[in-house]
């Protein structure tokens, strides 16, 4: 039996610009959908209180909610948070497929078969992401992709929900047709003129009944109905890496002051690779400066290592090289990484 993980971020861009602009929190924020045609690519839960959603043109937005605040979608910025989140998931597992920049699933099964909890790691998850990045996950457990997605929509925002295996029927029956993969508006509504409006009552009409409606698409439908899935989770393709960054509440502006968190950070990612008997070639320091541009700069080494002395003086050069081409700065956020990882 597999262990799945969906993580699916909280209202993912407007969370970010929530984030970012201290000013914004607790206000209904829509980004996008600016000037006369412009579509609202993620709205807050603020904004969504107002009957706002994804995808609604600016214009009926901002007469459901006038108060809220329209601001310019910044891509770049939540493709670099997205890689730091899933930076996040591929400390816990390589197999790691995402669907999108703030969702994926994660197969789990070999830290569960080790001994550790699956509500454990879902836990961990969250409280992970919300004290690193800041940000709020809905995140879902089962033993397939499809349970584990309608479990992380279950509760969100926020959300943790666990489907074991003897509790499928018991989730599953009360919720609508339409939460089921494959069932578009148009399948809903053929259902619901049969009388068909839950999983439930789905999973329990006869089969003859569904070919006559969906031919050869039936079995499938029903099998979905009753929770079976097996599709794996697809791992992409990741440069593996191990990392550990800290965001200050106050900028910093010394390298003193900085000297000793990155020393901490070397000795945590050079234990992390022996744990997992891994060795490094590049060692990464990656710095978010007051003004929120973040940069990495990095030195690859003439032979791999997981020693931490060598990783820390490494990053030490790095931050020096940086700090002496400025005359003052300030640090938000700093980080070690290492990556060219390989067996010891
Ligand atoms: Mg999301």
């Amino acid at each position: 039996m597999r262990s799945i993980i969906h993580v699916d971020m909280d209202a993912f861009y407007a969370s970010i610009e929530q984030r970012d602009q201290p000013a914004l929190r607790g206000r209904p924020v829509m980004v996008g959908g600016g000037g006369p045609r412009g579509v609202v690519a993620a709205a807050s839960y603020e904004a969504r209180q107002y009957g706002v959603r994804s995808a609604m043109p600016g214009v009926v937005a901002r007469r459901l909610c006038p108060q809220g605040v329209f601001v310019s979608a910044r891509f770049e910025r939540y493709r670099e948070v997205s890689a730091e989140i899933f930076a996040i998931f591929r400390e816990l597992t390589d197999q790691v497929e995402g669907l999108s920049l703030d969702e994926a699933f994660l197969d789990v099964t070999g830290p569960v078969r080790a001994g550790r909890e699956l509500d454990e790691i879902g836990r961990r998850l969250k409280r992970e992401i919300g004290q690193t990045m800041g940000l709020t996950a809905s995140v879902g457990m089962a033993h397939n992709k499809l349970l584990a997605k309608l479990a992380s929509d279950y509760d969100k925002p926020d959300g943790l929900v666990h489907v074991p295996i003897d509790q499928v029927q018991r989730f599953l029956d009360p919720l609508p047709i339409r939460r089921l993969w494959g069932i578009g508006p148009r399948s809903a509504e053929r259902l619901h003129d049969a009388g068909i409006h839950t999983i439930g009552q789905l999973r329990r009409t006869p089969l003859q009944l569904l070919t006559e409606m969906f031919g050869n698409q039936a079995s499938d439908l029903l099998k979905r109905a009753a929770g079976v899935d097996d599709h794996p989770v697809k791992a992409s393709r990741a440069r593996r890496s191990i990392s550990q960054e800290t965001t200050f509440d106050r900028d910093h502006n010394s390298i003193e002051t900085l000297l000793p968190i990155i020393r901490e950070q070397a000795v945590k990612v050079a234990k992390r690779l022996k744990d997992k008997g891994l060795k490094a070639r590049t060692v990464t320091l990656k710095i978010r400066s007051g003004g929120f541009s973040t940069l990495t700069r990095s030195t690859s080494l003439d032979r791999h290592t997981q020693d931490e002395e060598l990783i820390f003086t490494t990053a030490r050069e790095l931050l020096v090289n940086w700090a002496e081409w400025r005359s003052g700065f300030t640090v938000r956020l700093i980080g070690v990484g290492v990556s060219g990882l390989d067996q010891q």
